[in-house]
């Protein structure tokens, strides 16, 4: 019953706050994106001569793909976009799935974010919340994904012959990452506001210590605004290659099932943010941060040793031990 107690201290503020805050957002995201065309050119040209010959390789895959789908351009784009990425989630999720039912291997716990959760999770929790997940993956994300095909083909061959350049589909996916970051954290907030938080908000929340899972464990209505519009709107606005839009699916669930996993292991993305966010609710709205930061809805977060861990961890030494926990009170 955390979730109800926490209703009240939602987010709260007056619209002229919150105004002033959208437009210091504007400047600062409209700054960064008329920098990255100024810069982003030399960046990518080093990097596309890194790339170099294996370039070669995956045009060459994607032609034998192109030309055994031939004339099926539904089914292409449905193997990239559903069945890859469900692929892609299932594969680390069982992995993290046998951790936390069997807490094996055991060298994995010590890397757990809340020491004391999930230790082993609780069977009857798990299943109901496999159970909404299926739900949203088959019967909301898939269906989605059909529309977004439609759309999408509107506007032109999201499956043409021949492959973006390196160079494009960097770019493409660091736009699809600022489309995502804008409307995943207003959307966010907003379900956070007293009005819209218990029907729609509540149910994702009731895991203040998630799993991997967790991260499409939603409402409905909630999967769809905030879950999947975001991730599906980028690629639908640049009209993408498949390639890309597939390549960036897969990319977002497994950054989502990290955020959410409770473990933080070495060399992947932190995930003390969005674990901070289930454990506290008013702080931590964004995927980046960086809409967090210029709306101080990181301030919290930052004056805790959550924050002192938010780093990519290259050590084995588990962070909870080299940046341990204060001391509590009398002890
Ligand atoms: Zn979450
Ligand atoms: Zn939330």
């Amino acid at each position: 019953m955390r979730g109800a107690a926490m209703t009240n201290r939602s987010i709260q503020e007056g619209p002229a706050g919150l105004w002033d805050s959208v437009k210091k957002a504007a400047f600062v995201i409209g700054s960064g994106i008329l920098l990255l065309a100024a810069f982003g050119n030399s960046l990518t040209w080093h990097l596309q001569r890194f790339w170099g010959a294996s370039g070669d390789f995956w045009q060459n895959l994607w032609t034998r793909l192109y030309l055994a789908y031939e004339g099926h351009d539904a089914s292409l784009f449905y193997l990239g976009t559903m069945l890859i990425p469900t692929v892609a989630f299932w594969v680390p999720n069982s992995l993290l799935l046998w951790a936390d039912t069997t807490g094996k291997p055991s060298f994995i716990t010590r890397y757990r974010i809340q020491v004391d959760k999930n230790n082993p999770v609780d069977p009857a929790k798990l299943r109901s919340a496999m159970k909404t997940v299926v739900f949203n993956l088959f019967f909301l994300s898939g269906p989605m994904v059909v529309g977004v095909y439609h759309l999408t083909s509107w506007r032109g061959n999201p499956c043409g012959p021949e492959l973006p350049t390196f160079h494009w589909a960097l770019t493409e996916l660091a736009i699809f990452s600022i489309i995502e970051e804008i409307m995943f954290y207003y959307s966010h907030r907003l379900f956070h506001h007293p009005s819209f938080y218990k029907h729609y908000h509540k149910q994702h929340h009731e895991w203040t210590a998630p799993i991997g899972l967790i991260c499409i464990y939603a409402h409905p209505l909630e999967h769809v605004i905030s879950n999947m519009l975001p991730v599906v709107m980028g690629p639908m606005v640049l009209g993408s290659h498949l390639a890309t839009t597939s390549l960036w699916y897969c990319l977002v669930l497994w950054s989502t099932t990290i955020s959410h996993c409770g473990y933080h292991l070495p060399f992947l993305p932190s995930p003390e943010f969005h674990d901070f966010h289930h454990l506290r609710f008013t702080n931590c709205f964004g995927v980046l941060g960086v809409l967090d930061r210029l709306h101080g809805t990181d301030s919290k977060f930052r004056q805790t040793k959550q924050y002192e861990r938010h780093v990519l961890l290259t050590g084995l030494t588990p962070l909870n031990e080299s940046i341990p926990d204060a001391p509590k009170k009398g002890q």
